[in-house]
């Protein structure tokens, strides 16, 4: 394998009917940056059944070509018909790296494709680098439980392939490149190849579709809350900044809410403008997820909390307290009162 066969920055666009996983633009994003430090060109690739809506999107984050398959085995995502299409184009074109959101389709993509093209592939990397000297891609991530980062390097072999936690990044909409490359790959295949068929979709009880990792405001709570019945004024108080509420990992684990509300290394990374966290220590493993936030405030009792080491402003005092005096003030003010 010569190294420098392999050229451009892919990125691979999670979409279902149009609406674009909201990781994968913040890799169109990153992925410019990357792409601008080793001089190659930004790609995006789109599969679907359907992908104009998809790729009108992604033009707008400034990629130089967009290289989009479209079929009817591509309606849903099944491993087979993605893994296939998405070989085939990396033995067609050769990129050099192929970023992927790790989402649970994009964690199932990654590591088969980067088998069957027999590669590396990084899992939840949270930086992305350029390294000049060895014209590699230094993957940093979290590893040990989160108390050391490691960075991962594919120094053998192409493509560079890896995963990327949701909201890791910010996405910036640049706006369209005049001379943007739109290239059609017709590569379909057939019902044998596929082994899996998907039948329905069944929604999680009680999900509204809406995701923590795109919350503005997320009003965190932690173990200092012990059962449902107290959470009224943290609900109350991210209702009233359009928030929504996150949890700690002991709140999942006594059933009070899913993981897919769980924040941290074995949840959800997010990056809010406003992340307030009230009743939590600042395990390491919560804190991963939340330093992307813009205003970090933690709320506890303790004052030797290890979250008020990553908090913007820190509050010494009852979490059921300052919750109910933040919302009496909100309300007060939005009744002109204060
Ligand atoms: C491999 C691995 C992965 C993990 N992944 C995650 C993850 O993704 N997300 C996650 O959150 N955790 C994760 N954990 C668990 C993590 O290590 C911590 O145990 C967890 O984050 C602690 O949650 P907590 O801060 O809510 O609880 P605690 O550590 O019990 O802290 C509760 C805090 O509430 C404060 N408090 C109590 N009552 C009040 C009150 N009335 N007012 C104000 N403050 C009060 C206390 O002072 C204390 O600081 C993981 C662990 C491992 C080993």
């Amino acid at each position: 394998m010569v190294k420098t066969d392999y050229k451009n920055i892919w990125v691979y666009v999670e979409q279902k009917g149009g609406e674009i996983e909201s990781v994968s633009l913040e890799l169109c994003s990153e992925g410019r940056k990357l792409a601008d430090s080793c001089g190659e060109r930004l790609v995006a690739v789109v599969i679907g059944a359907q992908t104009d809506t998809a790729c009108s999107s992604v033009e707008e984050t400034g990629v130089d070509e967009i290289i989009y398959v479209k079929g009817d085995e591509y309606a849903n995502y099944t491993t087979d018909p993605y893994v296939i299409a998405m070989t085939k184009l990396c033995e067609k074109y050769k990129p050099s790296a192929v970023l992927i959101g790790a989402t649970s389709n994009g964690r199932d993509l990654a590591p088969r494709l980067a088998a069957r093209l027999r590669t590396g592939s990084t899992a939840d990397a949270t930086e992305i680098i350029f390294n000049p000297e060895t014209e590699d891609i230094d993957w940093t991530k979290p590893s040990f439980g989160g108390n050391l980062m490691a960075t991962i390097v594919c120094n053998k072999t192409r493509p560079q392939i890896g995963t990327v936690r949701p909201a890791t990044f910010k996405r910036a909409f640049p706006g369209k490149k005049s001379d943007l490359i739109l290239t059609r790959e017709d590569i379909s295949v057939p019902s044998e190849e596929i082994r899996t068929r998907v039948l329905e979709f069944i929604k999680d009880e009680g999900d509204d579709g809406s995701k923590i990792e795109e919350a503005d405001v997320v009003i965190c709570v932690g173990a200092g809350l012990k059962s449902m019945d107290q959470i009224s004024p943290f609900q109350e108080l991210a209702d009233l900044l359009g928030g929504m509420i996150g949890v700690t990992r002991p709140l999942v684990d006594k059933g009070f809410y899913t993981v897919k509300r769980q924040v941290g290394q074995s949840g959800k990374i997010i990056g809010p403008k406003l992340y307030i966290g009230f009743g939590i220590s600042g395990a390491i493993q919560h804190t991963a997820g939340i330093t992307s936030s813009e205003v970090i405030v933690a709320v506890n009792n303790n004052p030797n909390a290890k979250i008020f080491g990553c908090a913007h402003y820190a509050v010494v005092g009852d979490m059921f307290e300052v919750a109910s005096a933040l919302v009496e003030e909100l309300k007060a003010r939005r009744n002109g009162k204060s």
